[in-house]
């Protein structure tokens, strides 16, 4: 099937941030694709291409692009062997990635199937609904003057994504007026999620926790706190350690269910030493430490490093690598989380994903942003018509 009308063109992202639209027609199916940004990324992350050159780029290849292609994974084949680096150094992975969405977006329309139901199928895993992590509280590099961890979230125990936003839905003005009578203002972070100025760890937690009493989860994103001195938690600092001994309180004290990156992406040791002590409890998550890159995530395997891994599509550059990292992370039989980017556009693709890939949480910020919204959204919108 060729590729009929093709187009790439600037759009801002959440943030304010140029990122890429792509545009195109397969077969009468018309698609649109955009890519987000992370702020805190892992090191083996490909390489993210300036907006403006990866127009320049786009329009070198747009020729080579009118080809016949029969699936999505010969598409992205031939973008990454197009590309020749390892990083994606050349097209820019944000390029790859929305060429890559958009092409999987069309595909499946022309074959009359949701998107989520194309994935399903290259993926070999049976649809699911996921848990929804939302981010209501932020800290780190994605709000300033807040507390030190990055992400609060909150995790209703339920895989009915309708109610999940119901319930969080309901509970955000009573914790937008607990923060605000505690702590006298209220700011929010980049995904939408409320800042709290404290230099306290666990405030994050204790506010949720006098609001909701149910399960939560955290992002320490620790490499941003890593220094070398050690762990800057706030006005302290610890070894890898004395942050495992906090985690341990943490998880005596609140129903954690998560914690992702809990150590910097060099520090396999401490994973290790987590996953062993609370892995059986806790879901010890993988990001900066894997990037959906397989090689990294069958190290993190060889370490016993995580139970449970974030799967970011643009963090590889391509869906068909995105589906591959997934499904290795599967056969180990780790937990799933699929998720956003600290900026990020309307696009509803991951919602879309998270089903296709059978796994078992979305991660997609706090339902007060729109671009946040739209994935939980287009997710009770997969419940009610399709799923049965
Ligand atoms: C994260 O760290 O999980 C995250 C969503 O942030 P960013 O997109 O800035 O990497
Ligand atoms: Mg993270």
């Amino acid at each position: 099937m060729k590729i009929q009308q093709i187009q790439v063109k600037i759009i801002n992202d959440s943030r304010g941030d140029k990122t890429l639209e792509v545009n195109l027609s397969l077969g009468g199916q018309e698609v649109f694709a955009s890519v987000p940004s992370g702020k805190s990324k892992g090191k083996g992350e490909v390489f993210v291409l300036d907006s403006e050159l990866a127009l320049n780029k786009f329009a070198e290849i747009k020729p080579k692009l009118e080809e016949d292609f029969s699936s999505l994974e010969e598409f992205d084949q031939f973008l990454i062997e197009l590309d020749g680096t390892t990083g994606k150094t050349n097209l820019g992975g944000n390029l790859i990635l929305a060429l890559s969405i958009a092409f999987t977006k069309a595909w499946a329309k022309l074959q009359n199937l949701q998107t989520f139901q194309l994935i399903a199928q290259i993926s070999k895993q049976e649809i699911k609904l996921p848990l929804c992590f939302f981010n209501l509280i932020e800290g780190g590099v994605h709000a300033k003057n807040s507390v030190p961890f990055q992400e609060y979230l909150f995790i209703p125990k339920t895989n009915s994504p309708k109610q999940s936003l119901e319930t969080v839905t309901k509970a955000i003005p009573f914790l937008s007026g607990k923060i605000k009578k505690e702590y006298g203002e209220l700011k929010q972070g980049d995904e939408g999620g409320f800042a709290v100025p404290s230099n306290d760890p666990i405030a994050g937690l204790k506010i949720l926790q006098e609001v909701f009493s149910l399960q939560f989860g955290l992002d320490v994103a620790a490499s941003a706190m890593k220094q070398e001195k050690g762990y800057v938690v706030g006005e302290k600092v610890m070894s890898g350690e004395e942050l495992l001994g906090l985690y341990k309180k943490i998880v005596n004290e609140f129903n954690v269910l998560s914690i992702e990156d809990p150590f910097a992406e060099e520090d396999w040791g401490s994973f290790t030493a987590a996953t062993r002590e609370l892995g059986k409890k806790v879901w010890i998550v993988g990001d900066d430490l894997t990037t959906t890159n397989v090689e990294r995530i069958k190290l993190a395997q060889e370490k016993q490093a995580i139970n449970a891994v974030i799967i970011k599509p643009n963090q590889i550059g391509s869906v068909t690598e995105t589906i591959q990292a997934a499904n290795l992370a599967k056969s180990y039989g780790w937990k799933i989380i699929v998720s956003h980017r600290s900026g990020e556009t309307m696009d509803t693709f991951i919602a879309d994903l998270v089903v296709g890939l059978g796994a078992d949480a979305i991660k997609s910020g706090c339902p007060l942003q729109k671009e946040r919204l739209v994935k939980y959204e287009r997710l009770v919108e997969i419940e009610k018509t399709w799923h049965t």
